[in-house]
C-alpha cells in the first residue's frame, strides 16, 4: 500500500495544472492524474488562444498547456498520464484508484476534471474543429468578423452566443431543430429584435463541409426531411455540455446538471479535504483563465486545510 500524500489532483487542464503549480510550490508534492488520452484538457483540441493573458501574439492551445505542464513539473509535481477510475473521498484519508486498479491515498483531493462540450456527431465536425467549427463564442467569435456565422441550438446558451456573435458576423443564422426556442423569453426577444440574426426553424445539421476550413453546411428539415445547403464560414455548436463528475455521485454534492457544488467563494465541497475547481464547477464563465484562477484557489484552500490539520 502506498503512503498517504498531502494532495492528489485529478485533471490536467488549466485548473489542474495551476493547482499543481501552487501545491508544488507550497511543498505539498502533489500527485496529478492527467487522464490517459486527454492530458492537457480542452485546449489541446484548439488552435490559437488569443485571450490568455501574457501572450500578446496569442499561443496555440497545446503549446499553452505544455508550458503549464512543464511549470508544474519544474516545482516537483508528479504527473501521471492515467485516468482515475474510482474515488472514496468520504473518510479522513481519501482513496483514489488509478487505471491499473492501484489505490493512492491523500489527506486532500482537488477535483479538476472539467466538462465536455456536447457534439452533434455529424460528418466534418471533428475534422473542422478549430478550423471554423467552435464551441465557444467568447473564445473564437473575434475570428469571424464580417462573415456568415451559424449557431446550433435553441436554449439560453445558443441564443446568447448568437446575440454575442452578431456584433462580429455580417449575419448570424441560429439553427434549431424545433419550431420554437427553449431559451428564456427575454433572450428570445433580444434575438428576434436583432436585424443580423435569422432563425432556421425545424432544421438540423446533417453534414459540415470543408477540407481544411469550414465552407458550408447541409441542413435537413426535421419535419419534411428536405435537405438544403447553407454557406457559412463559422459554426458554433451550443447544444450543452456535461461535467465529468460521474465518479463523484453519492459522495460529493452536485447540482441538478452534475456540476460540483462548492462553498463559494472558496473551492470547498461538502466533504472536508475535497476541493473542486475549473469547468467541473463553473458553467457560467468557462474560460481557461477562470479555470486557472479557481485552480489556484483550490490549491490555496487545500494548503490551509492541511496546515490546520498539522
Ligand atoms: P479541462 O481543460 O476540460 O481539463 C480537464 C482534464 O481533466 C481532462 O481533459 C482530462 O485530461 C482530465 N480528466 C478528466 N477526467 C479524468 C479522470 N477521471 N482521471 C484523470 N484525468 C481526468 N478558453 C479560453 O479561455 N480561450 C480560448 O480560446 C478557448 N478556446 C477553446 C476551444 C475549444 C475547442 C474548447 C473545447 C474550449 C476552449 N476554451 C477556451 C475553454 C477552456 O478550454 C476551458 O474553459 C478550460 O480548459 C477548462 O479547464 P479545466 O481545467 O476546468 O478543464
Amino acid at each position: 500500500m502506498s503512503s498517504t500524500r498531502n494532495v492528489i489532483i485529478i485533471g490536467s487542464g488549466p485548473a489542474g495544472y495551476t493547482a499543481a503549480v501552487y501545491a508544488a510550490r507550497a511543498n505539498l508534492a502533489p500527485l496529478v492524474f492527467e487522464g490517459s488520452v486527454t492530458a492537457g484538457g480542452a485546449l489541446m483540441n484548439t488552435t490559437e488562444v488569443e485571450n490568455f493573458p501574457g501572450f500578446r501574439d496569442g499561443i496555440m492551445g497545446p503549446a499553452l498547456m505544455d508550458e503549464m505542464r512543464a511549470q508544474a513539473e519544474r516545482f516537483g509535481a508528479e504527473l501521471v498520464a492515467d485516468d482515475v477510475t474510482a474515488v472514496d473521498l468520504t473518510g479522513e484519508v481519501k482513496v483514489v484508484t488509478d487505471g491499473a486498479g492501484v489505490e493512492h491515498r491523500a489527506r486532500a483531493v482537488i477535483l479538476a476534471t472539467g466538462s465536455g462540450y456536447r457534439k452533434l456527431g455529424v460528418e466534418g465536425e471533428d475534422r473542422l474543429s478549430g478550423h471554423g467549427v467552435s464551441w465557444c463564442a467568447t473564445c473564437d467569435g473575434f475570428f469571424f468578423r464580417d462573415q456568415h456565422i451559424a449557431v446550433v441550438g435553441g436554449g439560453d446558451s445558443a441564443v446568447e452566443e448568437a446575440t454575442f456573435l452578431s456584433r462580429f458576423g455580417s449575419k448570424v443564422t441560429l439553427i434549431h431543430r424545433r419550431g420554437e426556442l427553449r431559451a428564456s423569453k427575454i433572450m428570445q426577444e433580444r434575438a428576434f429584435a436583432d436585424p443580423k440574426i435569422d432563425i432556421a426553424w425545424n432544421s438540423a445539421v446533417e453534414t459540415i463541409h470543408g477540407d481544411d476550413k469550414l465552407t458550408g453546411l447541409t441542413l435537413v428539415d426535421t419535419v419534411t426531411g428536405e435537405k438544403r445547403e447553407m454557406d457559412a464560414t463559422g459554426l458554433f455548436i451550443a447544444v450543452g455540455h456535461d461535467p465529468r463528475s460521474e465518479l463523484l455521485g453519492g459522495q460529493v454534492d452536485l447540482d441538478e446538471n452534475g456540476y460540483v457544488l462548492v462553498d463559494q467563494p472558496s473551492t470547498r465541497t461538502n466533504l472536508a479535504g475535497v476541493f473542486a475547481c475549473g469547468d467541473l464547477v463553473d458553467h457560467h464563465y468557462r474560460q481557461a483563465i477562470t479555470a486557472a484562477g479557481t485552480g489556484c484557489a483550490a490549491a490555496l484552500d487545500a494548503e490551509r486545510f492541511l496546515a490546520a490539520l498539522d
